[in-house]
């Protein structure tokens, strides 16, 4: 048989503990044999990260913007303990952190929908898509605890001198303060970003903010999505059948209770934050939910959404048997490998990814599973396997 070729590489990332084991069986078992596989490899495992003083991860996002494709196993971003661990000159930043920044782009999770493995709200049919915006609001908010009586004011100087000021609040006690921030450029960004991606995946896009009551932070948000919508992606949405739906945030949180799914609901900040925990633990198990990157330019960077599975590899190590799920690094590395396809017009390569898709989701569907899963799951009498016999069920399947 010949295998399918490639024409532009893949950003290959490699990663961290139990991920990285389950990032060379997955190349093993399900992609080498039947791929001519090009990648441009960038080792982002911490050993490798602190040899090259992190240099390793900045080029590797430079590649991205290269190549367009990324796909990238969970790496550890360091602590305290890391730092004992692995000898670490520095404690070097969150791999993604720096990627993101690099890329200014918006972070998409999507659980992996089975039958088996059902919602816990009734009504959800098909996955909801959460994309969170990753910059300012109360991450970046700075405060103050009011010790006792006093004016409190918001000031803005312009580099010319003049002035902008709103009294807060004329305390007659001890009390608090917040005062917090975003940028134009961000929220058009994130805007970009999130039109780009519905319109790749053809959903629906739902934004939602306060702004009711927030007339000037919120509503610049609403305002950015409305303008770049109608200035750029109202007549790609229309020919693609598609719809962009601005609501208020509490209308938004009760219709997606009540919704199918099948739709991307793009938040704020810290409402991503709550909600993509919520939607994801809803729909099941972290081990389920991919993730992409999309830059406002069209750079893509899919993985996993959860981390390095630390517990399992530290087993692993130990010479004892693990049943860890490779569904959503698997998800990662196909969602790479269709848009590598879509971009090459390569249909073999955007088939094959399809295909891998499907072989994973039946060999959980007929009842071949990691514990995980096993755990959760609606089925009866299903067959619990390692970590490497479910990805050798796959590749039966595939084959
Ligand atoms: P984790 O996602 O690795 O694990 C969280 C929990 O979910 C654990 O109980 C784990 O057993 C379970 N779990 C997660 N994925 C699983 C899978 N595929 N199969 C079975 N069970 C699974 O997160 P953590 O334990 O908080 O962090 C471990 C390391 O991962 C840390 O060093 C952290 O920095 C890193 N991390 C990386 C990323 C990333 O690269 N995107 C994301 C999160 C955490």
């Amino acid at each position: 048989m010949s295998k399918i070729e490639m024409t532009t590489p893949l950003v290959e990332m490699d990663g961290d503990e139990m991920t990285r084991i389950l990032w060379k069986m997955i190349k093993d078992e399900l992609l080498i044999p039947y791929i001519d596989l090009k990648t441009e490899y960038y080792d982002l495992g911490l050993e490798h990260r602190n040899a090259t003083n992190d240099q390793v991860t900045f080029d590797a996002a430079e590649a991205t913007k290269k190549y367009g494709v990324a796909v990238k196993c969970a790496t550890i971003t360091p602590n305290a303990a890391r730092m004992d661990e692995y000898d670490l000159k520095e404690m070097w930043k969150s791999p993604n952190g720096t990627i993101r920044a690099i890329l200014d782009g918006t972070v998409f999770r999507t659980p992996i929908t089975v039958k088996g493995i059902e919602p816990t709200v009734r009504t959800w049919k098909k996955p909801i898509t959460i994309a969170r915006h990753a910059y300012g609001d109360v991450y970046k908010g700075v405060e103050i605890k009011v010790p006792g009586a006093g004016k409190a004011e918001l000031v803005y100087t312009a580099e010319d001198g003049t002035q902008i000021k709103e009294l807060i609040h004329e305390f007659d006690g001890a009390g608090i303060l917040q005062g917090m921030h975003n940028t134009e450029k961000s929220i058009r960004s994130f805007a970009k970003s999130c039109f780009t991606y519905a319109l790749d995946t053809k959903q629906d896009l739902w934004f939602a903010t306060k702004d009711t009551i927030s007339k000037k932070y919120d509503h610049t948000f609403k305002d950015i999505f409305q303008e770049i919508y109608d200035a750029e992606y109202k007549d790609q949405f229309e020919a693609a059948g598609i719809e962009y739906f601005y609501t208020l945030i509490d209308d938004a949180v009760a219709r997606v209770m009540k919704s199918e799914g099948g739709y991307i609901w793009a938040c704020k900040n810290y409402d991503g934050d709550v909600m993509s925990d919520m939607v994801s633990s809803a729909f099941g198990s972290l081990a389920m939910m991919t993730s992409v990157l999309v830059s406002p330019d069209g750079y893509y960077e899919y993985e996993a959404a959860h981390g390095t599975v630390q517990r399992h590899y530290y087993k692993h190590l130990k010479g004892e048997e693990t049943s860890t799920n490779s569904v959503a690094t698997i998800f990662a590395w196909t969602g790479a490998l269709r848009k590598r396809g879509e971009m090459d017009s390569n249909e073999a390569l955007a088939r094959f990814a399809d295909k891998l898709e499907k072989a994973t989701i039946d060999t959980i569907e007929e009842g071949t599973m990691t514990k995980d899963l096993a755990l959760i799951t609606t089925l009866e009498n299903v067959n619990v396997v390692n970590s490497q016999n479910f990805i050798k069920a796959i590749a039966e399947k595939l084959s």
